[in-house]
């Protein structure tokens, strides 16, 4: 198999873009890839702060690289989940790269803060899925530090197999509010809200797998032990065979409903939102989701602990 840019002999094949790739040309067109993304949606532009969100994993630590590289001006966020060894080991290898590439990162830890309230904790007391509980608690925290630091954009890793997960998540259930947003560009519609976008929604996982690969970036290569039970997975599952079958399916979905889909979603009135009572937030009635999720798990602490709920 050759490169089709320089016709050396091709490490990497990308069936869904019929195309196979040596090292460099490789990672080269990935970083293009991601380059045009940003440009075509008008995602930021240089001079704008970014606060990367970074798990540890390859998507956001290969996505951080790519912007350093572009020269953005990067901030690296990492939000410790308290979700035992698999939090201590992601934790290590964010604090690591940003030390091999000389960046900035700031750590919020969820123990430390508004009332200790770690994942585990969270999801036990309410009996919530814990990536119920994980996806309210980061969106918070990611918000707040975006706001908070000054920062003009929030940029997360993202990738094609998520947003393709996520959509037919959302088109199963026929979710129109969240099929209006699922967008690679969210503007700052409220002032405790900054930009938010997802530069590798046309990237597939293998491919930030490769880069990663390739660039030696040291990432925790184990999922998330509440990842198992998820159903982002099974849909990731459902897709990955549908791939198999049929390349390009997955950018062709995700692509077509950007161009087509989104938009009528977005078309339709919906109701905008009041200012949290507590935090500032945006929120749907008088508590925005963090906020009525601590508050229930102070009623339930208070209830487990024998006190009046
Ligand atoms: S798998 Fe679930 S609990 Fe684990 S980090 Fe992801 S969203 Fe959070
Ligand atoms: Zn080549
Ligand atoms: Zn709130």
């Amino acid at each position: 198999m050759k490169c089709v840019r320089c016709r050396a002999r091709a490490e990497v094949q990308l069936r869904a873009h019929n195309a196979a790739y040596c090292r460099p040309c490789f990672l080269f067109v990935f970083r293009r890839q991601v380059e045009r993304a940003i440009d075509s949606e008008r995602m930021f532009t240089q001079g704008e702060r970014l606060l990367v969100a970074v798990s540890g994993g390859k998507d956001s630590l290969a996505l951080w690289d790519v912007l350093a590289d572009l020269g953005y001006d990067t901030t690296g966020l990492y939000v410790g989940l308290g979700i035992g060894v698999y939090s201590d080991v992601s934790h290590a290898k964010v604090v690591a790269f940003a030390e091999r590439r000389g960046l900035p990162v700031r750590v919020v830890t969820l123990e430390d803060e508004g009332g200790g309230l770690a994942v585990p904790t969270v999801a036990g007391l309410t009996r919530r899925v814990p990536c119920s509980a994980c996806g309210t608690m980061k969106r918070h925290w990611f918000d707040t530090a975006a706001v908070e630091g000054g920062f003009d954009v929030l940029v997360t890793g993202h990738n094609l197999d998520d947003e393709a997960a996520r959509l037919l998540g959302n088109v199963l259930r026929w979710q129109s509010d969240h099929l209006a947003r699922q967008r690679p560009v969210l503007p700052a519609t409220h002032p405790r809200f900054v930009r938010k976008v997802k530069p590798l929604f046309l990237t597939s996982e293998y491919e930030t797998a490769v880069y990663a690969f390739m660039c030696g970036i040291d990432y925790i290569v184990e999922e998330c032990p509440n990842a198992a039970g998820a159903t982002q997975l099974l849909y990731k599952d459902l897709l990955n065979r549908l791939e198999a079958a049929s390349p390009g399916s997955k950018l062709a979905f995700v692509k077509e409903f950007q161009r087509t889909g989104q938009p009528a979603f977005a078309a339709a009135p919906r109701e905008s939102p009041n200012d949290c009572e507590r935090c500032g937030m945006p929120a749907y009635g008088t508590l925005c989701a963090y906020c009525r999720l601590v508050e229930e798990v102070g009623r339930k602490a208070a209830a487990r602990a024998g006190a009046p709920a």
